[in-house]
């Protein structure tokens, strides 16, 4: 029988959604501010129609202004940057996120590097990645930054604890350890070269998985205690034929053994969303001088 407390990150997003609102709320009766959240999407993936229609849906739900800007597939780089060239400009928008992929076409980093940095609420403009590895005043990628909430929900402080991250993408491994780090935890990033990564991973006291592999992480691999944050979103067909989502852990096995672990789905996944809202406040807060609350931090 497992002791493990299971971190809900469904409820902590809602209760991030709803403090996001209040503010929004204030923002506006105070300062006469509505933030405005644009979401350009190119092209017909259907998943990304899916995240485009549930962000907007939850923008306007926190009080916020949303914008969508869609594109058809065949639209030139030129005419996507100057679309954000645009709403660069345009001080109605305070967030602007283009999402990913791209087609093949078009140069994402060249789509990224249009973004204003102070709109960048991706927070994968290399002036925020740069800010966020020198311990400057960015703006930080959504999901490492739900996990680093989730986190010091769990653990409180952090400082002095040994932390792995699995994975080192620029959306998720790289910006996870840089947070990891600026809350004192010494932090090793691991990947597909490393060897022995069941060893590392059982050395840590948390234990991030961004790997993209199902149920790589297994419960044998887990120190006895660790906090186990699994940010893997992977298809696989279930039992029963029907498609279901798992993680990178092995759930039911790293369940004895961990401390806390998040469930997939209902732990990382809907906090992505409710940071996206977070940045787009505290943007529309230091584009208007107003001091931006701490939200996800203060419970
Ligand atoms: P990615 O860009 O594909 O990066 C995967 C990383 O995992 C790479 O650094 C890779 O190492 C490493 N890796 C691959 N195989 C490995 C192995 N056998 N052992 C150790 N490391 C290995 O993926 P990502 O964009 O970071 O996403 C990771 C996962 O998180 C995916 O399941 C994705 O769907 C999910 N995700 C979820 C959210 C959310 O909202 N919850 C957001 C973003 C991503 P190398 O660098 O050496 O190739």
């Amino acid at each position: 029988m497992s002791n493990a407390k299971i971190i809900d990150g469904k409820a902590f997003a809602a209760k991030l959604r709803g403090d996001i609102t209040t503010e929004v709320a204030k923002l506006k009766a105070e300062h006469g501010i509505v933030p405005g959240l644009a979401v350009v999407l190119v092209g017909e993936d259907p998943a990304s129609q899916v995240y485009v229609r549930n962000k907007g849906k939850q923008t306007i739900e926190c009080g916020m202004n949303s914008y969508e800007h869609k594109l058809p597939a065949a639209t030139s780089q030129e005419d996507l940057v100057a679309l954000i060239t645009q709403l660069n400009n345009d001080p109605n928008v305070h967030g602007i996120l283009c999402q990913l992929p791209v087609p093949k076409h078009i140069d994402e980093n060249a789509v990224l590097a249009a973004i204003d940095p102070a709109k960048d609420v991706d927070g994968f403009h290399i002036i925020n990645a740069g800010a966020l590895a020198t311990g400057g005043d960015g703006i930080a990628p959504c999901t490492p930054y739900g996990c680093l909430m989730l986190l010091k929900d769990t653990l409180g402080d952090l400082s002095g604890k040994r932390a792995v991250v699995v994975g080192r993408s620029n959306i998720v491994g790289k910006p996870m350890a840089q947070l990891l780090l600026k809350e004192n935890c010494t932090v090793t990033i691991a990947h597909s070269r490393t060897r022995d990564l069941p060893e590392e991973v059982r050395r840590a006291d948390i234990v991030i998985a961004a790997v993209g592999r199902p149920n790589m992480i297994k419960g044998d691999w887990i120190g006895k205690g660790a906090t186990v944050i699994d940010v893997g979103i992977n298809r696989i067909e279930g039992e029963n034929g029907k498609m279901k989502l798992v993680g990178d852990v092995d759930f039911d096995s790293a369940v004895e053994v961990a401390g806390a672990i998040t469930p997939v789905p209902g732990g990382v996944g809907p906090m992505t969303i409710a940071c996206l809202l977070n940045n787009t406040l505290i943007a529309a807060c230091r584009a208007n001088g107003v001091d931006a609350p701490n939200l996800g931090f203060d419970s």
